[in-house]
């Protein structure tokens, strides 16, 4: 081992040229997407047998580190940053991004206190202010950045469940006759990160309403009120009700309009999923799909999947955080500081103590893309799935599933007369068009029914890289369905 070569060599030589290499070696990667299959072809286990059992006991030198991170690591890598990844929703970490990370990582900052880094919660005050007004939502909404929407959700279902005002947070759930049955209310097709939310909180995922969908996917408000008008009866005491704007399988848009009326005639938390559909809000010809959010007690947005923001990037929008800091704040001795009162600790507002810099990355997002240039690649993703959302109508053997409201589609693949169950034909297809490793997508059932997800949301994606993949569906499909 070359003592100079050490990563741990403070001087900062060693850490510049080795820096200089992976900085040449991710443009690179970049530009040169197509040389990666999408889809990683590594089996189960190649990973873990190309690694020694156990950790160096001295230092190695760091271009065989780097080395090994080229030939061990990235073939096991799924290239999420490929423009033609198309599976579950398609995301970006994108330039400005990716160089804020950097820095980030460079300070290493806790964003848990003003005093830990006054930028990082001034920063985070800012963006999240400017984010807002792009997402028109009014200044009541007072944001914080999380890791995920599974977070953001959780999060703001315990101010739903602290806003009951039943001593909860001091005395819990267990053993008190004291407290009714809690119920939460959803629709069939929410993301599982709200059942979850439900297992943490102790109110049990038998207690998760799942409240039926129209054939377009979107909650029935009808039957929301009679489901909580039912429960109120029999003495229930819901928590909350959640909405989503761009469901996980189809996209669907929720009624939120109508769900909000009924959740202020109970005075109950309305918390609205846009974790996805979240960013379209910056396009005013989306705006219908947002009709009433603006009155929901808390909402969250992903950056991370749809405002081309490296995974994790997460912010909750809360009209009453006054709620969620009386959830979360807990200020041991070793945390208290002086100025306490007069500014903003955003360790108050969640689970975390330790909080990533994450609105530096956003920060230089929307500053070096600019709002009007981030609206018009949402816009173009729109305008890119609703082609291909014509073509599939045009063609006699391909049938869309779901109504596409935003960038995403859900369609099968069904010749007339077809021998074999349609399911397992479209099972297989998925299968053959992603050991391509020219694109990748997933799948969802609705109804019964296996559908293949399309999603577009990744900067780099070109209409070329549509037209591609859609070649590539059709040839699979005409050979898939001979066997
Ligand atoms: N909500 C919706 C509508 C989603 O589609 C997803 C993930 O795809 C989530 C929440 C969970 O997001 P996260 O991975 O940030 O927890």
């Amino acid at each position: 081992m070359n003592e100079e070569l050490e990563f741990g060599d403070i001087s900062g030589k060693t850490f510049r040229d080795i820096a200089h290499q992976a900085v040449d070696w991710i443009a690179d990667y970049l530009e040169n997407m197509d040389n990666y299959p999408v889809l990683s072809k590594a089996k189960p286990g190649d990973i873990k047998s190309s690694l020694p059992r156990s950790a160096p006991e001295t230092a190695e030198d760091p271009g065989d580190i780097l080395s090994d991170f080229e030939k061990i690591i990235v073939p096991g890598i799924t290239h999420w940053n490929h423009p033609r990844f198309f599976a579950y929703f398609s995301i970006t970490a994108s330039y400005p991004g990716i160089l804020a990370e950097l820095l980030a990582s460079a300070m290493n900052v806790n964003a848990m206190l003003w005093k830990t880094s006054p930028s990082a919660t001034e920063l985070e005050e800012t963006v999240l202010n400017w984010l807002r007004k792009m997402l028109g939502l009014p200044g009541t909404f007072d944001g914080v950045i999380n890791d995920t929407a599974s977070v953001s959700s959780l999060c703001a279902m315990t101010a739903a469940r602290e806003s009951l005002s039943m001593a909860i947070r001091e005395k819990g759930v267990a053993g008190r006759p004291d407290l009714p049955e809690f119920t939460i209310y959803t629709s069939n097709q929410s993301h599982s990160s709200i059942e979850k939310a439900a297992i943490v909180l102790g109110i049990g995922q038998e207690n998760v309403r799942k409240i039926d969908t129209d054939s377009a996917f979107r909650m029935d408000a009808d039957a929301l009120r009679k489901t909580i008008a039912g429960d109120i009866k029999e003495g229930k005491r819901p928590v909350c009700v959640i909405a989503t704007i761009g469901t996980t399988s189809t996209t669907s848009v929720d009624p939120v309009k109508a769900i909000v009326d009924i959740c202020h005639e109970h005075g109950i938390w309305l918390h609205v999923d846009a974790a996805y559909g979240g960013s379209a809000a910056l396009l005013p010809e989306m705006k219908s799909h947002f009709d009433g959010w603006e009155r929901a007690d808390s909402i969250v947005v992903n950056p991370h999947k749809w405002l081309f923001t490296p995974i994790d990037c997460s912010v909750l929008y809360c009209r009453k955080p006054e709620i969620l800091k009386r959830a979360f704040s807990l200020t041991p001795e070793y945390l208290k500081t002086e100025e306490a009162g007069d500014v903003k600790n955003y360790m108050d507002y969640g689970v975390a103590l330790g909080r990533r810099f994450r609105s530096l990355k956003l920060w230089f997002i929307l500053r070096a893309l600019g709002r009007r240039k981030i609206e018009s690649i949402i816009r173009q993703h729109v305008a890119f799935a609703q082609e291909l959302k014509q073509e599939i109508e045009a063609h006699p053997e391909f049938e869309l599933l779901a109504p596409a409201p935003f960038s995403t589609l859900v369609f099968r693949y069904a010749p007339d007369g077809a021998k074999r169950d349609l399911n397992a034909l479209n099972e297989d297809l998925l299968i053959a068009v992603n050991r391509t490793g020219d694109l990748f997508l997933s799948h969802t059932k609705l109804h019964g029914i296996y559908g293949i997800r399309l999603a577009i949301g990744n900067i780099k994606t070109t209409r070329e890289d549509i037209a591609l993949a859609w070649r590539i569906i059709q040839r699979e499909a005409a050979r898939n369905a001979l066997k």
